[in-house]
């Protein structure tokens, strides 16, 4: 089991974001916030209902994100993850993930406070260098405190850090991104996430494009930048294990791994969704009605039963991500049938076109086929959806064989539990 905690605070919104935070001000104190500190009450009251449920099973990573985690103070953070290990059986060397902002990580000591917690892991929001580009994204830090804060976090003896970046921000050049990113290696993180931007609806960043006060960068610049990125980074030596994801070997994060190899996850805090066994639930995505759901005793209760066909087509999508791709067998494992007969001319297609590869009963998607991902995978859905229902229709669906779903998560709760975006690239014009 994977647990993670959604800390719905952070000190400003940004332009772009669409996660549920609450703003508690620039430079406010969240330790002496009473929606901190409700927050925070009610936190330990769903440990204690799911502890009644699962109590002693075993977690293997506790990831804490947001919202700006790192906000808490650290002494919460050890009290929450104190509770964790009393209510379940925290692995040997779990890791522990906290999400961070820049800023929140100055003075007080506070990444050594947040090691002595408990945390092993940060995952540091820098997303660009560039400060024009960080005031277009309303982010609430400037480039020079990314800089300082990987610096304390190495300093304090952080052994893993992470940083998140995104690219094909309006108004970025190829250039900027790349040297975004040289600037990024130079810090020696051991984990990039390397985002494409996504308009969220809704947001001030949408309205603007929208609008035509803003401008993402051409398809084809948008393109070079993945590909340029990509190539830099292995270059530096950073693995490409997933499609946003870059790690140091070893370093890749364990947590969000969990999720794309479909293990069951439980989610605490006002948003966060929950996978265990073949049901899904989503908590209240606003503190006060998540308040009285874990008071009322009633978590949980409007659980997603999933289909056979949800459970294939999300395993199709969250594997088909990584590097190590799709296990072919699993597909005959979850439908009782063949993926190669299936979809025979989609893979001799995309084989011939250099966008996947095939290798020892795996199939993965090349790097251009991880550009053109969605593509891919809207192909390869309705396809499946087609040869499941057809199956299903005349008794051929076998039950599948597995009582656990292989792999349970749909794009939008992977973004919303801290995991990955896919970007709608579209083919290159090149
Ligand atoms: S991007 Fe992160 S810091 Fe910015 S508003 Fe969203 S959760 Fe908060």
């Amino acid at each position: 089991m994977r647990i993670y905690i959604h800390v719905p605070f952070c000190s400003t919104r940004c332009r772009y974001c669409a996660f549920f935070s609450q703003a508690l001000g620039r430079n406010a104190d969240a330790a002496a916030s009473p929606l901190v500190q409700d927050f925070v009450d009610t936190l330990f009251m769903e440990l204690a209902h799911w502890a009644d449920r699962y109590g002693g099973v075993e977690v293997k990573s506790i990831f804490f994100g947001g919202g700006t985690p790192s906000l808490l103070p650290p002494r919460v953070v050890g009290l929450i993850l104190d509770r964790v290990a009393k209510y379940f059986t925290l692995a040997p060397k779990a890791e522990v993930t906290l999400e961070a902002n820049p800023e929140s990580l100055r003075g007080g000591h506070r990444v050594t406070h947040f090691l002595t917690a408990g945390v092993n892991r940060l995952s540091i929001g820098i997303q660009t260098l560039d400060e024009t580009l960080l005031r277009m994204l309303g982010r609430p830090h400037k480039a020079a405190d990314s800089l300082h804060a990987a610096f304390l976090a190495r300093e304090a003896g952080c052994a893993n850090i992470g940083l998140d970046l995104m690219w094909g921000l309006p108004g970025q050049s190829v250039r900027q991104w790349l040297q975004t990113l040289k600037d990024a290696i130079r810090m020696s993180p051991d984990h990039i996430s390397a985002y494409g931007l996504t308009l969220e609806p809704g947001t001030a960043l949408e309205r603007d494009v929208e609008a035509g006060r803003l401008f993402l960068p051409p398809e084809r610049d948008q393109s070079i930048m993945f590909m340029e990125g990509a190539a830099l980074l292995e270059q530096h030596g950073y693995l490409h294990y997933e499609i946003s994801n870059y790690a140091r070997m070893g370093f890749q994060c364990r947590h969000n791994m969990g999720y794309w190899d479909g293990e069951e996850y439980l989610g605490l805090g006002p948003s966060a969704t929950s996978t265990v066994g073949q049901r899904r639930w989503t908590n209240p995505a606003s503190q006060t009605a998540w308040d009285e759901r874990v008071r009322a005793n009633t978590l949980g209760n409007d659980v997603e039963e999933l289909s056979l066909e949800t459970r294939v087509l999300e395993m199709l999508m969250l594997r088909l991500r990584t590097a190590s791709g799709l296990r072919v067998k699993a597909y005959r494992e979850m439908t009782g049938r063949d993926f190669m007969r299936d979809h025979s001319q989609l893979v001799q297609a995309l084989h011939e076109n250099g966008l996947i590869r095939i290798r020892n009963g795996y199939l993965r998607l090349t790097r251009s086929g991880m550009l053109v991902s969605n593509s891919i995978l809207s192909n390869l859905f309705a396809r499946t959806v087609d040869v499941l229902r057809q199956a299903s229709a005349i008794g051929g669906l076998k039950p599948p064989i597995k009582e656990k779903p292989e792999h349970a998560l749909t794009l939008g709760e992977a973004v919303l539990a801290g995991g990955p975006i896919v970007r709608d690239v579209r083919w290159p014009k090149t």
